[in-house]
């Protein structure tokens, strides 16, 4: 099977009908109907995951449909810290050998998240290397509705959606690290295989929240761009951290540590006045997702907390 066979077997199918989709695979171009994003901002942007730098290396074909579910969470879920409706994605797949099984549990699992989020396939490339994905998506947000890490004001409450750490602590259980209950164990792995971009909450959040970025590095080190973005100090109160009940299962006293600095979590971090807390309560529920006040946000620069992690977050060439 070669390049062609490979994009007309597992990626051509993907492609749906959409309004706004002039052309789609097959042609040099996706070409997209301008209209679509009349009175609106186009929002963009790209994700990598490199096998044994963002996912273990030489996983079974059958961790294939993990991998799709987890590159479109992770690059899906920065449509959402804008607060901006997903369209669609490209797909660039560097392949070390075609392995049938592997693209097509790879493409059940593109399938699956497409299905949830009803988002189109656009186009990709496809190539000979080391197994790395690339996702570039593309989203649509009303302007001036778009949610940045610039807007965090003297006086704001600092919230997070769900719980963080439970990501890293799956790591550590897929590594051998730790071990844990089946139950726990299902728990954890759903959480990194499969994140769920906060797509439904930042909407709710529109016009309310006055910053937001997704956690994917870390609490403390994505809240410090916040910080640095709104020339403002982020004042973290651990004692409002939420800590699940299969993260604490998992890891024990380090619960406080992961959660604080361990990444992949993919929940936002956002800020809001306080006057806005009934009205944001109230939506977040409606959504499903809860968001608790962590913390506030102060005159000053950096990010206070009286927990210091091991480390705060991940970094590439740290
Ligand atoms: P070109 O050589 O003109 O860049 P390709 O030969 O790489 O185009 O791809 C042919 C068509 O298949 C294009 O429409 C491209 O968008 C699509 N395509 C290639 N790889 C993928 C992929 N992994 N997923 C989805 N579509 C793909
Ligand atoms: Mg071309």
């Amino acid at each position: 099977m070669h390049e062609f066979d490979i994009i007309r077997k597992y990626f051509a199918p993907l492609m749906r009908a959409s309004t706004w989709l002039d052309a789609g695979i097959g042609e040099d171009c996706a070409l997209l109907d301008g209209n679509v994003f009349k009175a609106a901002q186009l929002a963009i942007s790209t994700d990598t995951l490199v096998a044994g730098k963002h996912f273990p290396h030489e996983l079974p074909a059958d961790t294939a449909n993990d991998i799709a579910t987890r590159v479109l969470g992770t690059t899906f879920s920065d449509l959402a810290a804008c607060a901006a409706e997903p369209l669609g994605f490209s797909l660039a797949l560097n392949l070390p050998r075609v392995d049938d099984m592997w693209l097509k549990n790879f493409s059940i699992g593109l399938a699956s998240f497409m299905e949830e989020w009803s988002v189109n396939l656009l186009g990709g490339d496809l190539s000979e290397g080391d197994l790395s994905i690339t996702v570039h998506v593309l989203g649509r947000v009303p302007k001036g509705q778009a949610l940045r890490r610039d807007g965090a004001r003297h006086g704001d409450i600092l919230y997070l959606s769900g719980c963080t750490g439970e990501a890293a602590a799956a790591l550590r259980a897929i590594k051998g690290d730790i071990t844990v209950s089946d139950e726990t164990r299902e728990v954890l792995l759903r959480r990194y295989w499969q994140p769920v971009p906060r797509i439904h909450l930042a909407t709710e959040l529109r016009g309310l929240a006055t910053s937001a970025i997704d956690i994917s590095d870390g609490l403390l080190a994505d809240a410090t761009h916040i910080g640095e973005m709104s020339n403002c100090c982020l004042r973290v109160n651990c004692e409002q951290i939420p800590l699940s009940d299969s993260l604490r299962d998992a890891v024990g006293d380090e619960a406080m540590d992961l959660a604080l600095g361990g990444g992949d979590d993919y929940e936002l971090l956002f800020t809001a006045p306080p006057n806005t807390h009934k009205v944001l309560e109230q939506r977040a529920q409606s959504c499903g997702v809860s968001c608790t006040p962590i913390g506030i946000v102060e005159k000053g620069s950096g990010v206070v907390c009286a927990h210091e992690p091991k480390t705060r977050g991940w970094r590439h060439f740290g």
